[in-house]
């Protein structure tokens, strides 16, 4: 059920109906728009009858929502989200995803050391990610591979924010990891192997940091969208998607990057979706062709690994970008997003290193 209010409802209005809907057990999820603010309601185990909610003062009206999500549906709210990520400590920039801007994420598959933090950091900064990625807890898929720095990585992670003023993405692997990551993250990562970890996907709705939920590898668009609503359900309604790529018989690459469902999504949800081309692909040189193609196509942004020394990396090296890769990459992709009224960092710091002309040739 969603209960629609007139333009003019005032907030206690608004009051009003989550305090009929919570005297009935269940859970109100006020969402306003642009036009008139939504509620959602969960936890009731069958349909509810209109009549109860079309008499209150300020409700328009009260609409079976047809989707088996709701909260994470177009029919709850129209408008596109923007998903606010602030720096979890100090005064930083933060980002907002879902606007005009792309939200361009780079860094390492996972954190081996300061010194290749740093020197990733300050390479995807000056190329225009507004922020770093990098693992401190690895979900491998032999017990015996890299399993992450752990929270010493975290540290390192965190002086990254303060050095480079960079915003953290990093993963969360399950619901006890969760207390210590939200310390250090600005952005609480969902791998593909947790998409259905039910217990986190609810640890991570109760948190006020923003989610990257990544799709499963296996996973339909139904249950990708049915994972971010478990999110919503909790009160965290700051999820961004992410397409990572899916198994097929496709043997040519690591998995099979489904573009497709960029406007798939788009068409059923308002949260915004970013692509990751490096595990969409696995392999280095489809990363940046991919990039482009993610971007034409209406995502909201990229999450890229970018590495100094790929070829020294203990995980996904091979599907690394070097440094000057990921320059040209955001060079490409910054052209394709002028073409769709869209931005990247990178357009604004070139702006600010190229003089105007009268300056560059003095006559
Ligand atoms: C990652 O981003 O490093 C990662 C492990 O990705 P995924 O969960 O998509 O495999
Ligand atoms: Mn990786």
């Amino acid at each position: 059920m969603l209960i629609v209010m007139k333009p003019q409802a005032t907030e206690e209005h608004v009051r009003g109906v989550c305090r009929k809907i919570e005297s009935m057990g269940f859970r109100p999820h006020p969402m306003p728009g642009a036009q008139r603010t939504a509620i959602g309601i969960t936890g009731n185990p069958g349909p509810l009858e209109p009549a109860e909610f079309e008499s209150l003062p300020g409700v328009a009206d009260a609409i079976p929502v047809s989707k088996p999500y709701k909260l994470v549906s177009r029919e709850i709210k129209n408008e596109d989200s923007l998903i606010h990520v602030k720096p979890s400590e100090g005064t930083g920039p933060g980002f907002t995803f879902g606007g005009r801007e792309l939200g361009i994420i780079a860094g390492p598959c996972a954190i081996e050391s300061r010194e290749q933090a740093f020197a990733a950091a300050q390479r995807v900064k000056k190329a225009g990610a507004r922020l770093f990625r990098g693992g401190a807890f690895k979900p491998r898929t032999s017990p015996y591979s890299f399993q992450g720095m752990g929270e010493e990585g975290l540290k390192i992670l965190a002086e990254v924010r303060r050095e480079f003023g960079l915003l953290i993405v990093t993963e969360t692997i399950d619901p006890e990891n969760c207390d210590l990551v939200e310390r250090y993250a600005d952005v609480l990562q969902i791998g593909a192997r947790n998409m259905q970890n039910f217990s986190l996907l609810k640890r991570v709705g109760r948190s006020s940091r923003p989610v990257l939920l990544k799709r499963g590898m296996s996973a339909t668009l139904d249950e990708f969208l049915m994972a971010a609503e478990y999110v919503l359900a909790e009160g965290n309604y700051n999820v961004i998607l992410c397409e990572r790529g899916v198994r097929t018989f496709a043997d040519h690459s690591r998995n099979t990057l489904d573009l497709s469902v960029i406007p798939a999504v788009k068409r059923l949800s308002h949260l915004p979706i970013i692509v990751d081309p490096s595990h969409g692909t696995g392999k280095r040189d489809r990363v940046t062709p991919l990039s482009r193609a993610a971007v034409a196509v209406g995502a909201d942004g990229l999450i890229v690994e970018v590495h100094p020394q790929p070829d020294a990396a203990v995980s996904d090296g091979y599907q690394s970008l070097y440094p000057d890769q990921f320059d040209l990459l955001m060079e490409e992709v910054t052209a394709i997003a002028g073409v769709l009224g869209r931005t990247t960092a990178h357009a604004s710091h070139k702006a600010q290193e190229t003089p105007p002309a009268s300056y560059a040739h003095p006559q």
